[in-house]
């Protein structure tokens, strides 16, 4: 029986009253009262440019996508070692994936092998700021820079995290955050696009209201609104803006507890790494951690398993990651056969423990007392 689950979604406890205000205000659908607020509050508390919900943070990437107007061939780097969404928007308007491996300290994308993944096809890069950890943008935004590349920020993970002082999602041309159940703040399934390069804004809200200018409406700004461009339903309902709005008055509280308890996993694994049995995450000096995950990186794939199994035996619930996307089913046959060794490796040494609000210091010693292997 698992008594610790991996994740358990956190209530505020203004959720449903928030709701409730949404059904009174007698507008259901989006773009209203509740959204205006969750993206105003973005926009002014991390500075980004304009901020869109969505439904989900695949659908931000669907959309950031679109704003890319790539054409068929036109190539995008992505880590491998991802989640299918950050491939997949890209791969939906046609374009070819070029997988990139990941550091060998941590599974961010390897920005001292990204210049050689660029042919004259490639037209946008796509760092994942894998755990809420920065990748290097420096490192990142000057290839773009060099080659006129976009940069779509995946910041699914990364709310409330920093590179050398400047937010996450605020650096790239665009940025997708997600608000899935599994994140730090949370609306069920959610997600939100920044765009931060002012030329796309105007285009990125048509794409947001299924092709039409109703955003600039209803604003005053147009006196009638049709089908202007492509797009889709990209925009999430009252509901779901209300129940983030709850979420959101509570980051500060959430990200709090949340680090507290990443440190003290910290503190109390740190001997079981210094005598080998695994490696804790690192923190590179020009990131901050959002606490959004904690993770260990064991020697192989059989101490990882036996890790999984010992915890699991104890009522523990930790995970594995992703599944590499160059050896994926569907996308290795277009892979063009460079091994990715580090990917490879994070897909069979990697495990997430146990994170949420709700989880307690004596449940992390517990967790951590079973985390040792007494026979290595
Ligand atoms: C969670 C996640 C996504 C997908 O987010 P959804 O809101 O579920 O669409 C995409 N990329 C990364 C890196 C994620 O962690």
């Amino acid at each position: 029986m698992i008594n610790i689950p991996f994740n358990k979604p956190f209530l505020t406890g203004r959720e449903t009253e928030y709701i409730r205000q949404a059904v009174e205000f007698g507008k259901l659908s989006g773009n209203g009262e509740f959204t205006q607020r969750c993206q105003n509050y973005f926009e002014q508390r991390y500075g980004f440019g304009r901020c869109l919900l969505t439904t989900s943070c695949t659908d931000a990437l669907e959309m950031a996508a679109l704003l890319c107007q790539l054409e068929p061939g036109d190539e995008v780097i992505v880590p491998s070692y991802t989640f299918v969404s950050t491939a997949l928007a890209f791969v939906r308007v046609g374009a070819k994936v070029v997988f990139a491996d990941s550091c060998t300290n941590n599974p961010n994308l390897d920005t001292e092998a990204l210049e050689a993944l660029v042919t004259p096809r490639t037209k946008v890069i796509v760092p994942v700021h894998y755990a809420g950890v920065a990748c290097d943008m420096d490192a990142v935004m000057n290839v773009a820079r060099c080659h006129n590349l976009m940069v779509v920020e995946d910041a699914a993970q990364a709310i409330d995290s920093y590179y050398k002082g400047r937010p996450l999602g605020s650096i790239g041309h665009l940025a997708a955050f997600s608000f899935h159940e599994t994140k730090n703040i949370i609306a069920g399934e959610g997600g939100m696009l920044v765009i931060n390069d002012p030329a796309l804004v105007a285009r990125a809200e048509i794409i947001w209201e299924k092709g039409t200018n109703r955003a600039e409406f209803f604003r005053g700004e147009a006196n009638k609104y049709g089908w202007v461009d492509i797009g889709s339903s990209f925009l999430p309902s009252e509901l779901t803006a209300a129940f983030l709005w709850a979420q959101i008055e509570q980051l500060g509280a959430i990200q709090a507890r949340r680090q507290a308890l990443w440190q003290h996993y910290s503190e109390r694994l740190a001997p079981l790494a210094a005598s080998g049995q695994f490696e804790l995450p690192t923190i590179p000096d020009y990131a901050t951690n959002n606490a959004h995950m904690f993770y260990l990186v064991c020697h192989s794939l059989d101490e990882r398993s036996n890790l999984i199994a010992r915890l699991k035996a104890a009522g523990v619930l930790a995970v594995f990651h992703y599944l590499c996307l160059h050896r994926s089913p569907y996308y290795a046959s277009h892979h063009d056969g460079r091994p990715l060794p580090n990917c490879d490796r994070y897909e069979d040494c990697l495990v997430r423990l146990p994170m949420y609000y709700e989880l307690t210091f004596d449940d992390i010693d517990f967790i951590c007392k079973n985390c040792a292997n007494h026979d290595l």
